[in-house]
């Protein structure tokens, strides 16, 4: 990693980053990687997603699809992807075409909340006590060693709350499986000891192919109907704990062979202790206040990182509290755009659903 001559040259301006994906996350990368001179490739199946009405690049097809996926690999000059869910066949099909960035094996990881928790183990950083469940029998010997309280979770596919239950003293173990499991006949699931935390916090890291490690400040989150609803920056920690937060970062990404970037949930409890919760390879919502409160945004950052330029400076301009706009409050874009103090963001979805996220905006607080 010290020899710089064996790094492949920064991707130039002009060249293309293929993008797996068309949401929100993917937008703001792609409005971050035209500022940089870079042209961006989407590949998602959606026809007018959020990423795709700012780029003019489109493959629309299946992520599956193994003649599209070869065909946009030619097209672009390297991958990357805003969700991890992207299947294991399909990174495979691209890497062998060009480089993915985060590679195949850090996706390999995430996308399973058992090898992710396997790995945090491996390399020390702390979690709650966890066990697989593969089945209602497998739950119950596991509930009881673990004990009640505790939270039954699906090993894939999870998100914003979904395919998880609470275990409480009076759940009924054979329905809590079913209901995680949603109907399937086979399924792998977690159970984790419930984190009785002061708050919940998040951390995004960054690392360049030259192995530099650039952090941004842990920010609170708070959560509404299991989504995220606000992000407090910084969040209100200890200073021990702000620093021990960034460490377990900074840890995580090299030992994962990070090349791009990483966001790191994790619990605080009352007596300060850390524990990380959940690992996502991409850009965050936690994330999104750097837009307007940073040198360098999250989303800038993740293009530097994936085309191989050195990674910006993460210094905060300003404290800042990031308000997503979920389902009808985006109807309040209006008084929004009266507040002096606030950057609106909205993402061109048609349709305000229930617990879609449709766009946010961070209030910005200057210091002094
Ligand atoms: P996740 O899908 O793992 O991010 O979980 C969604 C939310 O559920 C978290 O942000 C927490 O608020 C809560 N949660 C998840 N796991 C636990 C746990 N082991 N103990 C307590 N709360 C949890």
């Amino acid at each position: 990693m010290n020899d710089k001559r064996k790094l492949p040259p920064p991707l130039p301006p002009g060249s293309v980053i293929g993008m797996l994906g068309g949401g929100q996350l993917g937008r703001m990368s792609a409005l971050a990687a035209a500022t940089l001179g870079y042209r961006v490739h989407v590949f998602c199946p959606e026809k007018d997603a959020p990423a795709v009405q700012v780029t003019n690049r489109h493959t629309q097809a299946a992520y599956d699809d193994k003649e599209a996926l070869a065909e946009f690999a030619e097209a672009v000059d390297v991958v990357t992807f805003e969700f991890e869910n992207v299947p294991a066949a399909t990174a495979k099909v691209l890497a062998a075409h060009r480089p993915v960035r985060p590679g195949p094996e850090v996706l390999h990881i995430c996308q399973n909340r058992l090898r992710e928790k396997d790995f945090l183990r491996g390399i020390g950083v702390p979690t709650t006590r966890f066990a697989e469940v593969s089945g209602p029998d497998a739950l119950t010997r596991v509930v009881r060693d673990i004990g009640r309280p505790c939270v039954l979770k699906t090993a894939e596919m999870g998100y914003d709350g979904k395919g998880q239950v609470m275990i409480r003293a009076q759940t009924d173990l054979a329905q809590a499986w079913s209901e995680m499991a949603g109907g399937a006949e086979e399924a792998q699931g977690i159970v984790e000891a419930f984190v009785d935390f002061r708050l919940e916090i998040s951390v995004i890291v960054a690392r360049g192919q030259d192995g530099a490690v650039q952090a941004y400040v842990p920010v609170e989150n708070q959560h509404v109907n299991h989504i995220l609803d606000q992000t407090i920056v910084p969040a209100r920690i200890s200073e021990k704990a702000a620093v021990k937060a960034e460490a377990i970062a900074r840890h995580t990404a090299e030992e994962i062979g990070l090349v791009g970037l990483l966001a790191i949930e994790m619990f605080v409890t009352a007596d300060d202790e850390i524990l990380v919760n959940e690992l996502a390879p991409r850009p965050h919502n936690s994330g999104h206040w750097s837009l307007d409160a940073c040198i360098t945004s999250q989303f800038e950052q993740h293009i530097r990182a994936v085309a191989g330029l050195p990674l910006g400076s993460t210094d905060r301009l300003c404290d800042a509290v990031m308000k997503n706009l979920i389902g009808d409050e985006v109807e309040r874009w209006r008084a929004i755009l009266g507040d002096p103090a606030s950057k609106l963001h909205l993402y061109g979805k048609a349709e305000a659903r229930p617990g879609r996220k449709m766009g946010h905006f961070t209030r910005l607080i200057q210091k002094g």
